[in-house]
């Protein structure tokens, strides 16, 4: 089997990223799922592994503000909330495909605005 690699990205809108692969695989990501699923040293602890990014916590409005080659084994973007030191290993963005075969359970859409606290309130 060949290197896995995507033949296409395709911005099909700010909210949307599909990947083409080489292996014919078509993933469709959401934006805010990608930016849930960061890796860099901001959003995952360095020793532990732990994810800093509390499931749901990225609102299904986050947007995609650009996303860039980085040498021929990743893809980063940038996303609206000015986040962009996510590196995206193609290994790890077909790992993680939400598609109905590689993630039977599916997606669970966050809501569309941050939730404020509520605790505070009186
Ligand atoms: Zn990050
Ligand atoms: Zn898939």
């Amino acid at each position: 089997m060949k290197y896995l690699s995507p033949t296409r990205v395709k911005r099909v809108s700010p909210k949307q990223t599909d990947i083409i692969w080489n292996d014919g695989h078509v993933s469709s990501y959401p934006s805010w799922y990608l930016r849930e699923k960061c890796m860099c040293a901001e959003c995952v602890e360095e020793f532990t592994g732990e994810r800093r990014i509390v499931p749901g916590s990225i609102p299904s409005s986050i947007e995609r503000v650009s996303v860039n080659a980085v040498g021929n084994y990743a893809l980063s973007f940038g996303w609206s909330d000015g986040h962009n030191s996510g590196i995206y290993t193609f290994e790890y963005l077909r790992k993680i495909c939400p598609c109905a075969q590689c993630l039977p359970e599916g997606l669970k859409e966050p809501p569309a605005a941050k939730q404020k606290p509520d605790s505070f309130e009186v």
